[in-house]
């Protein structure tokens, strides 16, 4: 029997990536050494203190029940306290925190709790695809903020037209960014509070790549201007700073009202996260933080590395101050899409085609610093040989 799809799955956008991942599928079939640049997930382990900390508190029969929907009071807690020594943000553990199944869940069922059909939104584009499609699930419309280098890669607030921002109900930013690698100062960030007050606008702030930043930078909360909490939230996780992708665990921090609302779907959708997981959590939070500037050193090395050979090929990418992503103009007369294939064809290389984060990241490719050193010297020289 054919059953049809519900119109929200056909209304999404069509799936650029298809044609690389058969490709990729289709080079490894022929024994093809394939170097994947592609995906933004860390390749090293998670801290050995967070594992054994986990290992502990699946032991204990008390953790195997139901978690609380808001989540563990005790991480709660170690979050606010995060949150006071990395950004000098206070946070009431009971109101103003949110555990989260990893933030993208917590990304997706918000505007569940603020949108109704037909509210606009405001979502960046070229964008994490979560934003929009979640928009799009809640029957909300977006309206997309470009991003562009001639602008840093920060939306240009000016540019909005003066009844879209009126009926926008939220907005959603993610500094340093994915996939540009951009980052955001505090100027910006006031700059956000200052159209979102003016306008009655919720500003969701992810902050998924605060703890992934180089040379000293310190990557700041929207929460600390004075006054964000009045109308901001902001999504964070372990997955990137602690190397757990796997283990879903993220928050949401900010005004206790906003996050009441997301509370409210969630209860009504999933029951929260694993609480030996949360127990994990607070060892990764509270724990020796030596394996987070580990992580940075890791990923400085093989930017440089990576930057320097790009450069060396004659392309032109910005060196990030944050992220594991590098935001690579493509040669001059080859698209996103052409250029993904000409270096999977060609050279082996997976990357991801810009256009596939929204049409402002046509004529650039992502490369994640996903895997080590070496292969990244490898996927340099392999580039050494194709003529562009
Ligand atoms: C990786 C990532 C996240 C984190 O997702 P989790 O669900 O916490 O693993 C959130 N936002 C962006 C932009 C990301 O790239």
């Amino acid at each position: 029997m054919a059953f049809e799809k519900a119109e929200r799955l056909k209304r999404l956008p069509p799936y650029l990536f298809q044609e690389i991942d058969r490709l990729k599928a289709e080079l490894m079939a022929r024994g093809i050494d394939v170097i994947n640049l592609g995906v933004g997930d860390p390749d090293l382990p998670t801290p050995k203190h967070i594992i054994e900390r986990l290992q502990e508190a699946v032991e204990d029969p008390a953790t195997h029940q139901y978690p609380s929907y808001s989540g563990m009071n005790d991480f709660r807690v170690s979050v606010a306290r995060w949150y006071r020594r990395r950004f000098g943000v206070e946070l009431d553990p009971v109101r103003e925190v949110l555990t989260l199944i990893g933030s993208k869940e917590g990304i997706a069922h918000f505007p569940f709790a603020f949108i109704n059909p037909g509210d606009v939104a405001l979502v960046p584009t070229p964008a994490y695809p979560v934003y929009h499609t979640t928009i799009m699930f809640a029957g909300g419309e977006s309206h997309f903020m470009p991003l562009v280098r001639e602008n840093r890669f920060l939306p240009d607030l000016d540019a909005i037209p003066a009844e879209v921002a009126r009926k926008a109900v939220l907005m959603f930013i993610n500094y340093p960014n994915n996939p540009t690698g951009a980052t955001a100062e505090r100027a910006f960030f006031e700059k956000v509070l200052d159209f979102a007050c003016t306008n009655g606008i919720i500003v969701c702030h992810d902050a998924a790549y605060t703890e992934m930043a180089f040379d000293g930078y310190r990557p700041m909360s929207f929460l600390e201007i004075p006054g964000a909490k009045d109308v901001g939230i902001e999504f964070h996780s372990l997955s990137k700073t602690y190397n757990m992708t796997g283990w879903r665990l993220g928050f949401a921090v900010g005004n206790a009202d906003i996050l009441d609302g997301l509370g409210q779907i969630k209860s009504n959708i999933d029951s929260g996260a694993f609480n030996a997981v949360q127990m994990a959590g607070i060892a990764a939070l509270e724990g020796d933080q030596s394996c987070v500037t580990e992580m940075q050193r890791v990923y400085r090395e093989r930017r440089d590395t990576l930057i320097e050979g790009l450069r060396k090929v004659g392309l032109t990418p910005d060196l990030p101050k944050a992220t594991f992503y590098v935001w690579c103009p493509t040669p001059p007369g080859y698209s996103s899409i052409q250029f993904t294939s000409l270096l999977l064809r060609e050279a082996g290389i997976v990357t991801t085609p810009g256009s596939g984060f929204g049409p402002p990241g046509e004529g650039y490719v992502r490369m994640a610093l996903t895997v080590d050193k070496g292969r990244i010297e490898e996927a340099v020289k392999r580039m050494e040989k194709l003529s562009f």
